[in-house]
């Protein structure tokens, strides 16, 4: 997992976006002027023996990009830690970056692309680019049992993923918050449930898309299931 992390760090396959990202860090926003950036692809963050995967859409322009840690110093991030907390996969519910002293338990945190887009919108290509990563971390985790996409970009990604390492659906996975679909396979890990749910996205969050409640379930639900 270790290399499968540097590699996406040193990672350039689309130089538009390592061109945004580094941008980014040398503008920077008002309220983090003071901040040494990132700026570069974001390496994911949790247990290496994790059972279960949570699957984003990407790094925030002045959230991991800035902090170098997925759902980082940004209000996605303050709504996803809690949760995780609330649900005992994380020691703490507060995140400030790297060096904040959070730890994950059974929970690797990945994202369907890993540097920051323009617009939080990434295109087909740069997925197809970052989609060999998230092979990479499927296999170098051999102990997962759940998979929860974070967004509708996240689960189509994990689905292809899952696809495309062998895994056969049950039923075709549709995306609504609290789906659940079953995928198994001939080796192991033999079988996988996915979850999905809305992504705490404050566009989400502010509106009352998702609530607390609602996110809750989700990661109680993982909790049963292991
Ligand atoms: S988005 Fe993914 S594939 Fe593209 S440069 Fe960043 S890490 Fe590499």
């Amino acid at each position: 997992m270790e290399r499968v992390q540097r590699r996406v760090v040193a990672c350039k396959r689309c130089p538009e976006l390592r061109a945004y990202c580094a941008e980014i860090g040398r503008t920077k926003k008002r309220e983090h002027r003071d901040a040494a950036y990132w700026a570069q692809p974001v390496p994911s963050f949790g247990d290496p023996e994790a059972r279960v995967l949570l699957v984003g859409l990407a790094p925030g322009a002045h959230g991991s990009n800035r902090t170098g840690r997925p759902f980082t110093g940004d209000a996605s991030g303050v709504w996803l830690y809690r949760a995780l907390h609330r649900a005992g996969f994380a020691n703490q519910p507060e995140q400030r970056d790297r060096n904040d002293g959070m730890q994950l338990n059974d929970v690797w945190i990945t994202a369907a692309l890993r540097c920051a887009p323009p617009h939080n919108k990434p295109t087909p290509g740069q997925l197809r680019n970052c989609a060999p990563h998230l092979a990479a971390e499927l296999d170098a985790l051999p102990n997962l049992r759940v998979v929860v996409g974070l967004g509708a970009i996240g689960t189509k990604a994990i689905v292809a993923a899952l696809s495309a390492a062998g895994y056969v659906f049950a039923r075709k996975p549709e995306f609504a918050h609290g789906a659940e679909a079953t995928a198994s396979r001939a080796r192991a890990p033999r079988e996988i449930v996915l979850l999905t749910s809305y992504h705490p996205s404050r566009q989400n969050t502010n509106t009352g898309v998702l609530t607390e409640p609602m996110l809750d379930a989700i990661f109680n639900r993982a909790r049963a299931l292991l």
